[in-house]
């Protein structure tokens, strides 16, 4: 093989390869310790009704690392993922969850806290008790908590993850599918899960209004979901457009860089304080 390969082609290959794995074993390793420390922190993407009030936020979590910078979820959940690391990261961002809910009850702001659950956390052994021990730690209430899942964790063991979020269900929590039409979920999958709400991947919203296609695709899923009794946020909202037509499509929450960015709770609370004064300066 090597042979028909050529020396040049294996030299430039093999090196690569080893760097990809040393790349994703420094970055586990380096993961592993930032778990715990202040280098990861969780950031709060709020969510709004259509006509602009604030009911929900959602978790995101941010890896300031000390040599590589803010690095994005997207560049470590999937090491993470690959690893155990998932299962104790993912016990954190539903703390910091149930810790976020339990502040907006404090400022006398409540809201729905999203947390996103990977599918191999979600299937972990004694995922529902870590849910239920950590709900009675921090006496947060589970009413006001939505756990994120993607289509992925639908197709396999789908009698296991329906009874296990029966489970988490009967304990107040709701479920939202995340990155909604970019899986491979079927559509009678989707009536036998206990859902709350759907969230459209931003994908589809980038093309609204003017692509057809893309807005076709969002009028869909805005129908399955009024058939199913479903809510809908849309994600990535980036234009006034969009809302305009997000709106007269009939859909139920807002969230994207149009209405806020994520950010620390600290800072979102100044914004929800900063709005309150305004609109009592106006009345
Ligand atoms: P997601 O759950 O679909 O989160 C939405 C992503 O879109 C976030 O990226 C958010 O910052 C970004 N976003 C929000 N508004 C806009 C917008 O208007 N335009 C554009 N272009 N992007 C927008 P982020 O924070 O980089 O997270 C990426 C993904 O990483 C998330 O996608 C989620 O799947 C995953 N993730 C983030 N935090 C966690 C976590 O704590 N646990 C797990 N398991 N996954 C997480
Ligand atoms: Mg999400
Ligand atoms: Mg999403
Ligand atoms: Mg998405």
């Amino acid at each position: 093989r090597a042979k028909h390969a050529g020396r040049n082609r294996i030299a430039f290959f093999e090196p690569s390869m080893q760097m990809q794995v040393e790349e994703r074993l420094s970055l586990e390793n380096e993961l592993a310790h930032a778990l715990g420390t202040s280098q990861l922190e969780m950031y709060l993407q709020p969510q709004f009704t259509m006509h602009g009030r604030p009911v929900g936020c959602e978790m995101l979590v941010r890896w300031t690392h000390p040599v590589r910078g803010i690095l994005s979820p997207a560049a470590f959940i999937p090491v993470a993922e690959e690893s155990d690391l998932i299962c104790r990261l993912g016990e954190w961002t539903i703390r910091e969850g149930c810790q976020t809910l339990l502040r907006l009850h404090t400022e006398e702001r409540p809201m729905t806290v999203s947390v996103n659950v990977s599918p191999r956390q979600f299937h972990e052994t004694e995922f529902v008790e870590m849910v239920g021990k950590i709900l009675r730690e921090t006496g947060a209430p589970a009413s006001q908590l939505i756990f994120e899942v993607t289509e992925g964790l639908l197709i396999d063991r789908l009698d296991q993850t329906i009874a296990r979020m029966d489970e988490l269900v009967d304990m107040g929590i709701r479920f939202s599918i995340d990155d909604f039409g970019t899986g491979y979920s079927s559509l009678a999958y989707l009536r036998r899960l206990p859902l709350y709400e759907l969230k459209i991947d931003r994908s589809f919203v980038r093309c609204t209004p003017d692509d057809q296609g893309g807005t076709a695709i969002v009028q869909s899923i805005l129908s399955l979901a009024k058939n199913l009794n479903l809510k809908v946020v849309a994600e990535g909202v980036e234009t006034p457009e969009q809302s305009r037509f997000l709106y007269s499509a009939g859909c139920d929450f807002l969230q994207g860089y149009l209405l806020a960015p994520p950010m620390p709770f600290k800072s979102w609370l100044q914004k929800l304080k900063a709005k309150e004064g305004m609109q009592a300066a106006a009345s």
